[in-house]
């Protein structure tokens, strides 16, 4: 099935969790980002359309600036957020200049999503950029959001990416390879489901165990995402960036994850 639905679409969001961005000492994965970029211009190359929606930022600024990790007061963390974001596009633009591809930035609020002007205005952005082949890039503005106003998890700003792009296909790159029906973080024998139809069903009979410390969304915020994108017609894949070309192992089934079903 994953085969089927990644070889019929054309156009592809893809969302990186920090998870995947992050190395486990907590900096940055330059290596995993030209990898991804490589990956990504294969597809483009092969008749493709992607957009990325990045998180990181938080993470590249500790990198970067090697202070403040602690910190929970709002103004550090939104101020570090603002060191990462040009930190974590940097990386970005040089992994894609390998390819000889261009990326530009978006960065996106929740209010964006509510006002239809700006709705409009951010699609024909899109579209523009990808018509172009340049590989927009997308992470909430979190310098300028505060909590009460945040959409608070870019896995449901990547379904709402999604949708505001009439997207064929929306993938969720993380560091397991699917939902299991408990964590498998802390349960050797958790089974992996592999393919979603009804996720109110999923929900009620799986168990959510926590994140880890660069995660904010957890299995709650994908399931959320899965909602938003399948019942707009988008089918939605979990799977594990962790392994090189894991794109292409999941185009040609080598690789599990787990899919779930466009409603409707
Ligand atoms: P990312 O940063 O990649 O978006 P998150 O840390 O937000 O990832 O969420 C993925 C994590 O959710 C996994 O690393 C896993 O430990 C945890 N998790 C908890 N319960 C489950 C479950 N039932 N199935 C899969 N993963 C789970």
């Amino acid at each position: 099935m994953i085969k089927k639905v990644i070889q019929e679409s054309r156009k592809i969001v893809i969302k990186i969790g920090s998870n995947t961005i992050a190395k486990p000492d907590g900096t940055i994965n330059p290596e995993m980002m030209r990898e991804l970029a490589s990956q990504c211009a294969d597809l483009i190359r092969s008749g493709k359309q992607v957009v990325l929606v990045s998180s990181g930022a938080q993470v590249a600024g500790v990198s970067a600036i090697d202070r403040w990790a602690r910190k929970k007061d709002i103004h550090y963390r939104q101020a570090l957020c603002a060191i990462g974001q040009v930190e974590l596009m940097d990386h970005w633009r040089a992994a894609f200049a390998a390819f000889n591809l261009h990326i530009g930035q978006l960065l996106l609020t929740k209010d964006d999503f509510m006002d239809d002007h700006r709705t409009l205005n951010m699609r024909n952005t899109i579209f523009t950029l990808v018509d172009e082949g340049v590989v927009p890039i997308i992470n909430e503005n979190d310098s300028v959001s505060t909590d009460e106003i945040k959409i608070g998890d870019n896995d449901n700003l990547s379904a709402l990416t999604a949708v505001l792009w009439s997207a064929d296909l929306l993938i969720l790159v993380s560091d397991i390879d699917g939902v299991y029906d408990k964590n498998p973080k802390e349960h050797a024998d958790a089974r992996l489901i592999e393919e979603v139809a009804d996720i109110a069903a999923l929900r009620a009979g799986i168990s959510i165990g926590s994140t880890n410390s660069f995660g904010t969304g957890g299995i709650a915020t994908k399931l959320e995402a899965a909602e938003r994108a399948t019942q707009y017609g988008i089918p939605m894949l979990l799977a594990n960036g962790s392994r090189p070309r894991f794109l292409e192992a999941l185009a040609a089934g080598t690789q599990q994850g787990t899919i779930f079903l466009a409603r409707g």
